[in-house]
């Protein structure tokens, strides 16, 4: 019997379809390549005319089902997974933008993406103007001869939100196509696509793995463009996800409604208490002051916050006992990161100095430990960190 409704987020993450002999969890074909069975059904694969699978740098069945529900998680038709975030980001970009293309990105993007569009794409041809995320009237006068305008939102470390629906307005207007990264948010607090986005892009090592064991990238677009990153882009990139971490990823997902629900109550509650603390000169957290047109419908676990002079950073980092030093975010573990360590980053393009993030800044991950005891342990490490 069909369903008289779709199912809501939490039910279609919980259950699975079932698999061969009634497992619950999705087998993982652990195989490179897949025979056939008759002359005519290999003929027919190459052919075009069957969707057998062929061989696991192009399509795995496990790989299969996880894109399948993201797809329909992010609202999309059709996801392709890849071993990483910046694979995705990659193969996204060079799907639009070919040599000689313009591309318009907003400042404050995730540091590797803001170097692959310096560095690598630059080498190709394709030229980025990098425009303030806040200022729809910048990006404006910047789209027109761009073929892609790149959002990130909330955008790295300043974790400042883009009017998505005013902008994929004014890119679809100038014929531009537009991508989002979507990491922050994870498909549960955010949907680009449903705002007039084309192209949705995860980490999906951050949210949608949870468990910090996985690296991997998922996009989210119509048919047609999935089949042209398909057929023209990724198997020559070859950075296709195994069927190990797309079983992983799966796991996640079983899961994310519950996380990402402790970590939008523990992150904002923390940022408001971090908002009222004497030693803390600004708070950067979405949720605080969320404008009018947001588009965010909850929020996840990293932030960050500026200390005062008092403060002394490296105490403060070597202080606290639950929150360790480390990169990534979007795990059960609390992190923390002090903007100075990417401001002192030994590399050639550097947002962080180019858009001058504060060095006075902290980045959280808040993991899943109970929120009354990172609270103590922020406390106490900005007591212990500070001289008068
Ligand atoms: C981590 C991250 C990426 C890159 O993802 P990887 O899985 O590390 O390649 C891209 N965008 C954002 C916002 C990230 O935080």
């Amino acid at each position: 019997m069909p369903n008289a409704k779709p199912f809501k987020k939490q039910t279609l993450l919980a259950h699975d379809q079932r698999h061969e002999n009634g497992a619950v969890s999705t087998p993982i074909y652990q195989s490179s390549l897949f025979t056939f069975s008759d002359y005519d059904s290999m003929i027919a694969r190459f052919r075009g005319e069957s969707d057998q699978p062929l061989y696991s740098r192009v399509d795995n069945p496990t790989v299969k089902v996880l894109q399948d529900k993201v797809a329909e998680l992010e609202g999309g038709e059709a996801c392709l997974a890849f071993s990483s975030g910046m694979a995705a980001i990659s193969n996204a970009i060079l799907s639009v933008a070919t040599p000689g293309a313009k591309v318009v990105c907003i400042n404050h993007v995730y540091p590797d993406t803001y170097r692959f569009l310096r560095g690598f794409c630059l080498r190709f041809g394709i030229e980025t103007e990098f425009v303030d995320g806040d200022d729809p009237e910048a990006i404006r006068a910047a789209l027109p001869g761009a073929s892609l305008l790149y959002l990130e939102s909330p955008s790295s470390w300043v974790m400042s939100e883009q009017n998505l629906i005013q902008l994929a307005t004014l890119a679809r207007e100038a014929g531009v196509t537009t991508i989002i990264d979507n990491s922050w948010a994870s498909p549960l607090f955010q949907q680009p696509l449903a705002c007039g986005i084309d192209i949705v892009v995860h980490s999906a090592s951050k949210y949608i793995s949870g468990h910090s064991d996985v690296v991997a990238g998922l996009v989210i677009a119509n048919k047609q463009h999935i089949a042209h990153i398909s057929r023209h882009i990724s198997p020559f990139l070859g950075g296709k996800l195994s069927a190990q971490e797309a079983s992983l990823l799966m796991r996640g997902l079983r899961t994310l409604p519950l996380r990402m629900k402790q970590h939008h109550a523990s992150a904002l509650a923390l940022a408001k208490k971090l908002h009222e603390h004497p030693l803390v000169t600004d708070v950067y957290h979405p949720g605080l002051q969320p404008p009018s047109w947001s588009t965010l419908t909850g929020y996840s676990g990293l932030f960050s916050f500026a200390v005062a002079e008092s403060v002394d950073i490296p105490q403060l980092c070597n202080a606290l006992q639950l929150f360790h030093m480390g990169v990534s975010w979007g795990g059960f573990e609390s992190l923390v990161m002090p903007a100075i360590s990417v401001i002192n980053q030994d590399s050639e393009f550097n947002s962080a100095v180019d858009f001058g993030v504060s060095p006075r800044l902290i980045r959280i991950s808040v993991g899943l430990e109970d929120t009354e005891d990172l609270w103590a342990d922020l406390q106490q490490a900005l007591t212990a960190a500070t001289h008068a």
